[in-house]
């Protein structure tokens, strides 16, 4: 035995992150008419001090459950992660992503940095490597869709998730074979009914029944597809059981599934081919490992959920790196949108023509891609009366006539510079530029993160970089201990509460 002495909980701290800037809105396909808003900075994480210095970090909390917290941990060992998760589990129970999920992955944070290890090495993992796939949010049109899956595959991304929640069986499917046509096999194609986002029996938008469920099911097995996701209320397991008898496809699903005992329940009644546990729900990665263990003994597979963003997905790519039954990490991913005839809408028909003509003539002929140049909504307002907006396939892009000219030569530039863009149109762009630069939040998920303790993710990361499969971590140049107390000093106001 080692002569040093045990760690000691001195403290637990939250800290709030300032909003540097709303970036924008967008329509979630499990929430007809709802927003799901995207902000630069923001948040909170949570961080658990010792009294040898080592600092764990882990998802913000509901700072309500502070005192009580502090009042289980503080003067313990931080290593007594099963006493932890049990006290917590009785004395500071919060609600879904906002309990106290971000104090256990902390707690796990300071047992990586005691012991020198990234996590996945801890908890035995052999991969250094995950492959994440594309979650898309939006419904959108299945000519879209397909656009964006063909450039997710050509940046490197090797499967996508879809929603499906049209009115209609018909649509849906017309959906998913609009993208297997455009990618063919060099995909995996995942597909979310989110039909259990409901404790109880309703929800809004599309709510299916039995026959649709079995029907799409069979559907997107001649399809190809890799799974169907929540094809069902959460708690109709006999009903899951029995879709899983009749069809081949996996069904997947168990993202707001409380307590090991629900999976227990849903594994004995056969209800799911893979489970996706999240520990945002689960109260942390204790909880969340042992749902792995779970799993692999049934012989399932396990995918978590998506972990909130931020940094409890450092924490499901450790796990998903420690188990050889986790075949993909979700990565919340749905680039921005502009359609060009909205944007071209209003300005003079000869130069909105000369536009689309330029673009169909570049992105046919050329097969380039062009750069997005500006990255504040500001500057667009400053800019437009000489910036273009253009897009290739459904990607806009943003340029000043010289990043034009650089980019597709002084021939063409000159067509866009004098496409200077109506007051009209400017009110536009300035109304789609938070869709336009929600791509700013990329950097915020990568830069919040973490410690020494998960610098295994960032191993696993720099390969998934290197692969170019992952363009939301493309800017992250500094070690993620690095990123972590940069953001806390650009962004951070830190309210020790
Ligand atoms: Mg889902």
């Amino acid at each position: 035995m080692s002569d040093t002495p045990r760690l000691k909980i001195t403290d637990i701290r939250i800290l709030q992150f300032r909003v540097v800037k709303d970036v924008g809105e967008l329509e979630p396909a499990w929430n007809p008419g709802g927003r799901m808003s995207i902000q630069v900075g923001g948040g909170s994480c949570v961080e658990v001090h010792t009294d040898q210095g080592l600092v764990g970090v882990g998802p913000g909390m509901d700072p309500s459950l502070l005192p009580a917290v502090r009042a289980q941990l503080v003067g313990k060992d931080p290593f007594d992660v099963e006493q932890h998760a049990a006290s917590l589990r009785y004395y500071a129970q919060g609600l879904p992503y906002r309990g106290v999920a971000g104090v256990d992955i902390a707690l796990w944070d300071i047992i990586g940095k005691a012991c020198g290890q990234p996590l996945y090495k801890l908890w035995g993992g052999g991969r250094d490597r995950a492959i994440p796939y594309a979650s898309l949010v939006r419904l959108s049109t299945p000519e879209e869709r397909a656009d964006l899956a063909v450039q997710l595959m050509e940046q490197g991304w090797k499967a996508l998730k879809l929603r499906i929640h049209y009115e209609t069986m018909q649509e849906d499917i017309r959906l998913v074979e609009r993208v297997r046509q455009a990618v063919g096999d060099r995909m995996a194609i995942l597909v979310d009914a989110n039909q259990a986002q409901s404790s109880g029996d309703w929800q809004p938008g599309v709510q299916w029944d039995f026959r649709r469920a079995v029907e799409t099911a069979r559907e997107l097995q001649v399809l190809g597809c890799y799974w169907l996701e929540e094809p069902l209320p959460r708690y109709y397991f006999h009903q899951l059981a029995e879709l899983r008898q009749r069809v081949e496809l996996a069904i997947a699903g168990g993202e707001n599934n409380v307590g090991i005992h629900e999976f227990v329940q849903m594994l004995q009644q056969g209800v799911y081919d893979i489970l996706q546990p999240e520990s945002m729900v689960l109260n942390g990665v204790t909880a969340l490992r042992k749902v792995g263990v779970l799993a692999e003994a049934f012989g399932k597979r396990v995918v978590p959920h998506h972990g909130g963003g931020n940094l409890g997905v450092i924490a499901h790519l450790h796990l998903v790196a420690s188990w050889r039954h986790a075949p993909f990490l979700e990565l919340l991913h749905d680039p921005p949108i502009v359609y060009l005839d909205e944007l071209t809408k209003g300005l003079d028909p000869i130069v909105a023509k000369k536009i689309r003509a330029f673009l169909k003539r570049f992105v046919t002929q050329e097969k380039k891609s062009l750069l997005l140049t500006s990255h504040v909504l500001s500057e667009v307002d400053e800019l437009a009366d000489r910036v273009a907006l253009i897009h290739r396939g459904r990607i806009p892009i943003v340029g000043t006539p010289d990043d034009l000219k650089a980019t597709v030569g002084a021939s063409e530039s000159i067509e866009i510079e004098k496409a200077a863009l109506p007051t009209a149109t400017r009110g536009r762009i300035e109304r789609l530029a938070p869709v336009l630069f929600a791509q700013e939040r990329n950097e915020h998920w990568v830069s919040f993160g973490v410690s020494d303790a998960m610098a295994g993710a960032e191993a696993i990361i720099r390969v998934l970089r290197e692969d170019n499969v992952r363009a939301r971590f493309r800017h992250h140049t500094v070690s993620l201990e690095d990123a972590f107390v940069h953001h806390i000093g650009e962004l951070g106001e830190k309210f020790d509460q």
